[in-house]
């Protein structure tokens, strides 16, 4: 018996081991998953409950349910004037919204460039539905690198993965970056994936869409989710936002893969885009006391990084202790009990950092940082917790 090459040839993504590894140390302060800490906002579960009482337990549209569709498309109409639910699909999770558009758009070995350093399940997306990934460095010192795109498009070239906020530096794009790679895109005749998933979650900073740049959707798609905005990660509600026959192409591969999203969580998603947005709100306002406290603190340490404008992640520079973050972070786990994920694991252009996640109360972010400041000094040797 054998597997598939492509199968065996994918290498997990460090973030669940070290995920793995945290949930198997005892005491440990957990700052590596990306896992808002709050619950579900009660509206939502009561919609879902309700959903379950009148017994709206079947299929629904390998599309979405249709008001759930129609209350996207206004949302999202705010980007994109004259959206309709033809413009939709929904899907599970962001994750199902990424793999269903890049199988829709990509014939085998078509090239898709990715931001280096990135959210770790791009490209293997991207492998799994037959294309190939390039990574390549969009920013440096928080410039865009326009050449350093440029020289990556070739023949083979078919679309851009892009990401703002951004995981893991909570890079928030600029509308000029935007602009521009929107005309880069254009110019080659290449999609933008878009991912959107934490537009909700800035600091004081307006999320600018890629789509504002394509207004007839020709080339642009955006992928998002309910996961991190309502604090919704198990429900597994995403969509896709495209031009319509775009969405009849990206249809196809959901109802091969997973038919519909479960019909119970869609409602669910329903009353979170129609009801009080209050509790999106108190969510971000307390991701930003966080930010705010974490950057501080990381700072004072004397660790390199930009400031995130966006999502709930910070990305310093550890490279000062070592180069090689997988030992770092192996290292900060074992003997100061702090989990983070290693800046490797979301691209070769991520060594030499670490991912932390505040998406945590910040009683537990005081105690990571707390014991921070006294490993780092003592580096790599443990401290007494
Ligand atoms: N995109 C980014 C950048 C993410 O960080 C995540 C989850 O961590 C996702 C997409 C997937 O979100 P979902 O839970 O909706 O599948």
């Amino acid at each position: 018996m054998r597997l598939s090459n492509k199968i065996l040839s994918i290498k997990p993504p460090p973030l669940r081991s070290f995920a793995d590894k945290a949930a198997n140390t005892p005491r440990c302060v957990r700052l590596d998953l990306g896992e808002p800490d709050f619950n579900t906002p009660r509206h939502i579960k009561r919609n879902a409950n309700n959903a379950l009482k009148q017994n709206f337990t079947h299929y629904t549209s390998t599309y979405g349910v249709r008001e759930l569709r129609d209350a996207v498309a206004e949302k999202e109409s705010k980007k994109v004037a004259g959206l309709s639910r033809d413009n939709i699909i929904i899907t599970t999770g962001g994750m199902g919204a990424l793999f269903c558009a890049s199988a829709a758009i990509l014939d085998f070995g078509q090239e898709v460039i990715i931001e280096n350093p990135s959210w770790a399940p791009y490209p293997y997306m991207v492998e799994i539905a037959g294309g190939k990934p390039v990574l390549s460095k969009f920013f440096e010192d928080d410039k865009l690198q326009t050449e350093n795109i440029l020289e990556k498009i070739n023949d083979k070239t078919r679309a851009l993965i892009v990401n703002t906020p951004q995981n893991p530096t909570g890079r928030v794009w600029s509308r000029r970056d935007i602009k521009t790679v929107a005309e880069i895109a254009e110019d080659h005749d290449l999609f933008i994936i878009c991912d959107e998933v934490y537009e909700e979650i800035v600091y004081g900073r307006k999320h600018v869409s890629f789509a504002e740049y394509d207004h007839d959707l020709s080339n642009t798609m955006l992928i998002n989710s309910f996961s991190k905005t309502y604090a919704m990660t198990g429900w597994r509600v995403g969509y896709v936002v495209a031009d319509e026959d775009y969405i009849k192409a990206i249809m196809k591969v959901n109802r091969v893969t997973t038919s519909c999203p479960s019909s119970v969580t869609q409602m669910g998603a329903l009353a979170a885009l129609m009801g009080s947005q209050r509790s999106v709100k108190k969510m971000v306002s307390q991701y930003k006391k966080r930010r705010n406290y974490i950057t501080n603190e990381l700072k004072k340490m004397g660790l390199n990084m930009t400031t995130p404008d966006g999502a709930f992640y910070v990305f310093p520079d550890v490279s000062e202790y070592d180069n090689d973050s997988m030992k770092f972070s192996n290292n900060l786990i074992e003997n100061a009990k702090v989990s983070c994920i290693p800046g490797v694991g979301f691209g070769s252009e991520g060594e030499g950092h670490i991912r932390f996640s505040y998406a945590t109360s910040l009683n537990e972010i005081e105690k990571g940082m707390n014991r921070l400041e006294r490993f780092l000094p003592n580096y790599p040797n443990p401290i007494s917790i």
